[in-house]
């Protein structure tokens, strides 16, 4: 019997990495990802997938009427980190920092995403 992993599988993306959009609308758009679902494996990446919103003013909440412009999330396969070493989507590497601090590599040209 296999031993079943809690943890939910790391995405190799973080919030405020550099992402490549690889399908759909905004095929081949760049953006900062804003946000990270790991539950759902999804990400929100700046000025990708804008989807809008049709909203009905509610004066209650202070809302006002009107298309609200939103990034919409996607799922973490239908993008790429861009490594900000070579400017290329990549996979990201991990590798051990002599301290022993864990980071993740370009698989191209070896630099590190971590600051
Ligand atoms: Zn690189």
């Amino acid at each position: 019997m296999r031993e079943t992993n809690q943890k939910p599988a790391p995405l190799g993306i973080r919030h405020g990495d550099t992402v490549k959009v690889m399908v759909g609308r905004s095929k081949g758009k760049t953006g900062k990802v804003l946000s990270v679902d790991p539950g759902k494996r999804r990400v929100t990446v700046e000025h990708a997938n804008i989807i809008k919103r049709h909203t009905r003013p509610n004066p209650s909440k202070n809302i006002k009427g009107g298309i609200l412009e939103k990034e919409g999330p996607l799922h973490i396969s239908n993008v790429m980190l861009v490594c900000p070493g070579c400017g290329k989507h990549t996979r990201a590497g991990h590798t051990k920092l002599p301290d022993g601090t864990k980071v993740r590599i370009c698989r191209r040209c070896n630099t590190t995403f971590e600051n």
